[in-house]
């Protein structure tokens, strides 16, 4: 059990997401605490971008379970997998970074979630990202730890052939996926998670790299610590157990 006061801020689990917030709540000098279940997975194959996908090897950190029994498949269940490590599920994804179209966003906005269109979510983005590929343009950000880069799109004769045979139908290739103004439908080659040294950037790996752990007095990462429940009651400190 952890008992924390108002001096405290506490965060739970250390996965994709919680790596990106981890470094920015700690700019302020209240503790943080942080928790994840997973182990901290800092080796060769986990920054092999290809060995480090596959999620079915014995030693890949990953959560696995299986799905209800789904009608759609015949009461067929599916075993369903998450990341299980600091870093999360960008220990083992597929790597791909996109983020979607725009069209998408502004309908969350439409349908009542404030402040999720395109133009609100856009600066968050740039905020985290180091797009080696496309860093001229102006809907990508160049100086924040999160690096991607353009897989390159021709490494087989095969590929070269689809995208030929794609474009005779009239389906238009781009230079860029991420491009907001793209039609939804093209030919393109992806922007992948993968850092300047052909590494898997990993969100721990970008955003909590040991040089700033060690710097940063304040923030304590707990991992193999599962949490169970929190007890949250009036004018006592949160308790935490785990
Ligand atoms: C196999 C696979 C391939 C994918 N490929 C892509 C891709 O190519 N491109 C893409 O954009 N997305 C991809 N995704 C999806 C993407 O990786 C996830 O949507 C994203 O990483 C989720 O981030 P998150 O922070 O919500 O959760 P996660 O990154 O999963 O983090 C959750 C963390 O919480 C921890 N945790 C859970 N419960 C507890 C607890 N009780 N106590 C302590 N810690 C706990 C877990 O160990 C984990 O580290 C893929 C996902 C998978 C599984």
């Amino acid at each position: 059990m952890i008992l924390l006061d108002s001096s405290f801020h506490l965060q739970f689990t250390g996965g994709t997401a919680g790596c990106v917030l981890a470094p920015r709540l700690s700019e302020n000098p209240k503790n943080s605490v942080l928790l994840e279940r997973g182990p901290v997975v800092d080796c060769w194959r986990s920054s092999v971008p290809l060995v480090s996908s596959n999620f079915s090897d014995q030693k890949a950190p990953v959560y696995k379970w299986q799905s209800a029994p789904l009608q759609a498949l015949n009461g067929k269940q599916l075993t369903m997998v998450t990341g299980k490590a600091l870093g999360g599920s960008t220990k083992i994804n597929g790597l791909i970074y996109h983020r979607s179209v725009p069209g998408e966003y502004n309908a969350w906005q439409d349908a009542g979630r404030k402040n999720w269109s395109w133009q609100h979510v856009e600066p968050f983005f740039k905020k985290s990202e180091d797009s080696l590929s496309h860093g001229t343009s102006p809907s990508h950000g160049t100086k924040e730890p999160w690096q991607n880069q353009s897989t390159k799109k021709d490494h087989f004769p095969s590929v070269r052939t689809n995208i030929k045979i794609a474009t005779q139908f009239g389906v238009s290739l781009l230079t860029e996926a991420n491009d907001p103004g793209a039609p939804v439908v093209a030919c393109t080659s992806l922007d992948a998670a993968i850092d300047r040294g052909s590494h898997r950037c990993s969100t721990d790996a970008a955003f909590l790299p040991r040089s700033l752990v060690s710097r940063r007095r304040n923030l304590d990462i707990c991992t193999r610590t599962i949490c169970t429940s929190l007890d949250i009651k009036d004018g006592n400190p949160l308790e935490v157990n785990g």
